[in-house]
């Protein structure tokens, strides 16, 4: 028999099964946290250590403190308190959870919170268990979540990846920020790239703000929405675009390989995850606010309703220059008009969660991308804080009913839903204009979400009229074909089209839109709002 226990496996012999059981766990215990179980001698009283069938027990003992379990399992297990930062108001604690060469950490509002997630974060580790995700207890076993990851579709899996790609995040964005005032932010996202089992951080972003509707540029040359996780987005583009730009000089390295019917695909084994430091706004977050966190997990409680019920499941609005989203107006007909928001009509702007939602249709690439590659779709979305699961799954895909078939290629995509084992501390931060963005490989951008622009006044290079030019670039360096009829060579005049036309011209991808905000509509979710139709007529 052979157990296995992170990632290292450990073989054990008997005569029964139990034997075999008992030798391998151990070889593993022996390696791992140096006991010698032939020397009874040298075990002390108060290590009292625990045959794997007693493991089995304990785990078995759904809903058990994880620093109880700990202690009855592992005596050893020392806690060292790492840090202890934020205001009075609002402490937040580190600590750290040590067993043999085993390291986590867990965060919390008091000591004793951190010590619970560390804990848990450690029982994870060991024994791969996992925490069900509507009720928080403990789970024994290895039954498969939604969705999986390769090789672990197990729930302790899913919790180990969570605190990877949250950490990978978070560490990036320390690295860049810790000594800036930027590092004072509400919301954090940032994806992280996988390519045959190696996490590469892609981009990691801030921001709670929209643009103020006098600010928005006729040349597109504004950010319209510079919400953490939509700056982390488009972010991602500008690193597609790049890789795209090498992948005829650099094909061993690059994600992309030519693909038969045109364009590019995603070599396989690379995957995109989303990290989100809270829930995003608009249907997944709403409900979420009213819910009671569950006292010793990053989940909340409570049942979550059905679509309809409500308003659950409804397309809702972001608040120009604030922060939290209101319904869709009713009227069917609602157009937004360009001289209506200059003169200071509400500007309105879809919320993260509808953005969500739609990337989980059309792909994260946008409408030029799909120019040149199939659609790409997020592996998982971890959440930092305010984590309900059944909230999360229908404002993401499940209140999308997909009945009428999309265009070959696209897809709904559910994606991993996963939440860190510790809860990010709530980001007491004066909420700012600010918002920064890191892309690997071009370092750090700081705007203004009001402005839409750089604090200096400049266009970001997130901005439509920079990504843009990025396509017009790869028109011009490819040799290969793009996948769709798009001419993407510079005619005499200097100018290839509108931005709006190139975009018309994603055939595919205009009809997997077209077929989603029907879907939504007849769903009850309400009308998909468009900007000003102005904003993207400009020539690139
Ligand atoms: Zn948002």
């Amino acid at each position: 028999m052979v157990c296995t226990l992170t990632d290292q496996s450990f073989r054990g012999e008997g005569r029964s099964k139990k034997d075999a059981k008992l030798a391998c766990s151990r070889r593993a215990l022996e390696v791992m946290f140096g006991h010698d179980f032939n020397n009874p001698d040298k075990m002390s009283e108060s290590q009292n250590p625990r045959t794997i069938t007693e493991i089995d027990d304990w785990m078995e003992l759904e809903g058990k403190n994880p620093v109880s379990i700990l202690n009855e399992l592992y005596p050893g297990t020392q806690y060292t308190l790492m840090s202890s930062q934020g205001p009075s108001h609002a402490p937040e604690f580190i600590l750290k959870a040590t067993l043999g060469t085993l390291s986590v950490e867990g965060m919390g509002k008091s000591k004793k919170d951190a010590k619970l997630h560390a804990s848990k974060a450690l029982l994870v580790h060991l024994h791969k268990v996992g925490f069900d995700p509507a009720t928080g207890d403990l789970l024994s076993g290895t039954a498969g979540g939604a969705g999986s990851l390769a090789g672990q579709s197990d729930h302790a899996g899913e919790h180990t990846w969570a605190d990877m790609i949250g950490q990978m995040v978070n560490q990036k964005f320390s690295e860049m920020f810790c000594l800036t005032t930027y590092f004072r932010r509400k919301v954090l996202a940032g994806v992280v790239m996988t390519r045959d089992g190696v996490s590469t951080v892609v981009c990691v972003s801030t921001g709670t703000k929209c643009i103020n509707g006098e600010n928005l540029s006729l040349a597109g040359q504004s950010l319209n929405d510079s919400h953490a996780e939509i700056i982390s987005r488009r972010s991602l583009l500008v690193w597609l675009y790049d890789e795209l730009l090498k992948v005829e000089t650099s094909n061993e390295d690059n994600v992309f390989k030519p693909a038969k019917d045109g364009g590019f695909e995603l070599k396989p084994g690379v995957r995109f995850d989303l990290y989100i430091s809270t829930a995003p706004c608009g249907d997944s977050r709403i409900f979420s606010l009213h819910e009671e966190p569950s006292e010793e997990f990053n989940l909340l409680s409570g049942p979550s309703g059905d679509v309809g019920e409500g308003s659950r499941g409804k397309l809702r609005s972001k608040v120009e220059s604030g922060m939290g989203t209101v319904p869709l107006p009713i009227e069917d007909h609602l157009v937004q008009t360009w001289d209506g928001v200059i003169a200071g009509e509400r500007l309105l702007t879809m919320s993260c969660s509808d953005k969500i939602l739609r990337w989980n249709i059309l792909g994260v690439q946008g409408a030029l991308l799909s120019h040149w590659t199939k659609p790409i779709y997020l592996s998982s979305i971890t959440i930092g804080s305010r984590f309900h699961p059944g909230h999360m799954s229908r404002a993401f895909f499940d209140r999308y009913s997909g009945d009428s078939p999309l265009p070959c290629g696209y897809m709904l995509n559910k994606p991993l839903i996963i939440a860190t084992t510790s809860p990010e501390a709530r980001q007491v931060w004066k909420s700012s204009d600010n918002s920064v963005n890191w892309i690997l490989g071009c370092g750090p951008e700081i705007l203004n979400g009001s402005t839409g622009k750089t604090l200096a006044g400049a266009p970001s290079r997130l901005c439509k009229s920079s990504l843009a030019k990025r396509f017009r670039e790869l028109g011009n360096a490819l040799h290969v074909k793009p996948r769709t009829q798009v001419d993407m060579k510079k005619p005499a005049n200097n100018k290839i089209d509108s931005y709006s036309k190139l975009k018309m011209q994603a055939k595919d991808y205009q009809s997997a839109k077209r077929s989603m905000v029907e879907n939504l509509k007849k769903a009850g979710a309400g009308k998909w709002i468009k900007k000003p139709v102005e904003q993207d007529l400009f020539y690139i």
